[in-house]
Order: C-alpha cells, then sequence, then structure tokens
C-alpha cells in the first residue's frame, strides 16, 4: 500500500507533545505503530497527567491499576494488558503481547509477571502528588459526599503513515477511586479502540462502563467503512448510543471519540463541555482543539493562549 497521506490524532490536549513528535516520525516514513507507541510512552512518563501512567491516579484502596491496549489495522493483531501495577510503559508491554499468537490479552499478576519476566520496566507508579490527590478526595468523599468516579481521562492515539498502516493505542490508569480490579473500556476491543488500516481507526474516552455499552470505537469504524466521513461516523455514533442509553438505560456517561481515516481525514466527538483533541496530518497543522457541542454535532476551535495557560496551571497547581 503506498499512501502520500500521514497523520496522528489523539485525545487530550495532554497527547500534544507525543503526537508532533510521532509526527515527525511518520513524515520520516516511520511507521504508525512506532508513531503511537512513542506518542502514548510521552504521556504514560509525564508525572502531572493524573489518568495515565506514573502519577495516574489510585484506586479506592490507594495503588495504581493500570490499562493499555494496542491494535495494528494492518494484521488485525491486537493486545492488551489490565489492572496492572508497578508497569512503567503498560503501551509497550501491550504492543509486545500483540505480536503473541495466544494469552494477547493479559490481567492481574499474570500480565505483571510476564512483563518483568520479558524485561519490562518495573516501577513505582503512585507520585506523592497522586497520593495527595488520593487523600484529598478521601476527605471530599467522606465530609462532602462527592462522587469518588469523577475525573478520568484515558489516552488514545491513532496513526496513520506514508505506506497506509493504521494503528492505535490507549493507556490509562482508568476511574479515579475506581474499585480494585475494575476494567474500563480502554483495554477492550472494539470498544476503547479499534483500528483497520483498510479504513481508519477510533478511539474513545469517557466512562468505560457505557462505552463498552456501544462496543464504540468499532462502531465508528463500521461507519466510516460504511462511506460516512470521520466526522459524521463519530458524531453519529455518539448521539446514537447516548440517545440509547438514556432511552434504554436511563443515563449516559461522559461519551467522547476521536478517529481517523485512510486518507488522513480526522473527526471528533463528544456529549461533555471540556473534551479536547490533538491532531496533526500531512494535511493539517499540528493543532490542539476544544470540542463544544452544538445540537447533534461537535464543532472544535483551537486552543487559546488563555485555555492552554489555565490547563498548566490546573495540572501543576499545589493541592490543598
Ligand atoms: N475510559 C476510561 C475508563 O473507563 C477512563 C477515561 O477515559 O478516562 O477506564
Amino acid at each position: 500500500m503506498d499512501n502520500k497521506n500521514w497523520g496522528i490524532i489523539a485525545t487530550w490536549r495532554m497527547a500534544f507533545d507525543g503526537i508532533t513528535e510521532g509526527a515527525t516520525m511518520l513524515q520520516d516514513n516511520k511507521s504508525a505503530t512506532d508513531a503511537v507507541l512513542t506518542a502514548v510512552t510521552r504521556v504514560e512518563d509525564y508525572p502531572y497527567y493524573k489518568s495515565v501512567g506514573y502519577g495516574g491516579l489510585p484506586n479506592e484502596k490507594g495503588v495504581v491499576e493500570l490499562d493499555a491496549a494496542f491494535m495494528d489495522g494492518t494484521t488485525m493483531a491486537l493486545g492488551a494488558i489490565a489492572s496492572v501495577k508497578d508497569v512503567a510503559n503498560p503501551i509497550l508491554v501491550a504492543e509486545k503481547l500483540s505480536r503473541e499468537r495466544f494469552n494477547s490479552f493479559m490481567v492481574g499478576e499474570g500480565a505483571e509477571q510476564w512483563a518483568f519476566e520479558q524485561g519490562f520496566e518495573k516501577k513505582e507508579m503512585l507520585t506523592e502528588r497522586a497520593q495527595q490527590h488520593y487523600i484529598k478526595r478521601c476527605r471530599e468523599t467522606l465530609y462532602r459526599g462527592l462522587s469518588p468516579y469523577t475525573g478520568h481521562d484515558t489516552v488514545g492515539i491513532a496513526a496513520l503513515d506514508l505506506d497506509g498502516n493504521i494503528s492505535v493505542g490507549t493507556s490509562t490508569s482508568g476511574l479515579f477511586m475506581k474499585r480494585p480490579g475494575r476494567v474500563g473500556d480502554s483495554p477492550v476491543s472494539g470498544s476503547g479502540y479499534y483500528a483497520d488500516s483498510d479504513i481508519g481507526a477510533a478511539t474513545a474516552t469517557g466512562l468505560g462502563e457505557d462505552l463498552m455499552k456501544g462496543c464504540i470505537s468499532y462502531e465508528i469504524v463500521r461507519r466510516m467503512g460504511e462511506g460516512m466521513t470521520p466526522q459524521q461516523a463519530a458524531d453519529s455514533t455518539v448521539n446514537d448510543l447516548e440517545k440509547k442509553l438514556i432511552a434504554r438505560y436511563g443515563r449516559a456517561g461522559d461519551l467522547s471519540v476521536v478517529c481517523i481515516n485512510k486518507d488522513g481525514d480526522f473527526g471528533a466527538a463528544t456529549n461533555i463541555d471540556s473534551f479536547s483533541f490533538s491532531v496533526e496530518t500531512s494535511k493539517h497543522p499540528a493543532t490542539i482543539y476544544v470540542c463544544e457541542r452544538k445540537g447533534s454535532e461537535t464543532h472544535y476551535s483551537p486552543a487559546t493562549q488563555e485555555w492552554l495557560d489555565a490547563y498548566q496551571a490546573r495540572i501543576t497547581a499545589p493541592i490543598e
């Protein structure tokens, strides 16, 4: 497959530095897989992102449990890990598992053991800052009755390379204050991510329990395969799932997605007000977008300097 376009797109602002690095790699004819792994790893390693990798927020027992997945949309190979502790870069373990014929989705102790046997780095993933967040939330939950479950942001990154290969990866510490052993959509194929190089890829963030009810990423790729643009596929899938959940389940949690097709065109959709995403393609400069939902359409505009400054101040602010 030869393709003149390349592109990389990610959920949230936090992936911006990673995706610009990934974009440089794609322009240099590196693979979509390498670009995704590099970009996700950057987010995992940055201590101030409190929902992914090092610095991720812990479960209700104060332990950081991580989920990650990787899919190669050309070979359809996929690998995933869930509920793992002390693994420095879960995305790299997921990618290695995608190259295994069997046992490609592993959880808990078995996954950790395998990862360390394979030589992946072991690291205490709970930072002092994450611990402070935890203590603060325990206090708030106890005294003010706040929902322990607010607060999440999975990184999902999809890339298209010059050979026409599309890959996708996710990494998350899941919902803050989740029950030990709880697993969301991020490592689940078709829900947190999906890629098919003949069509495109999608990845999701939000309330895993609800994203999984609609196999949202697979559904977006399927709709793109039926001829929808990425934006149409993203908007219609989020709207349809939200409507169905409200009608039949009584409520819908946060649902946010990004996607890219094999021509390097992209889309994003959300049912919340605070969703941002990062993108760079051969046709589009590196941009952080902030989304706004208008009726059944998601509109986005580049993040203003004010927005970016407020973001940086928020993620580094002292915890009181
Ligand atoms: N979807 C993730 C989960 O439910 C959370 C997130 O996107 O932030 O685990």
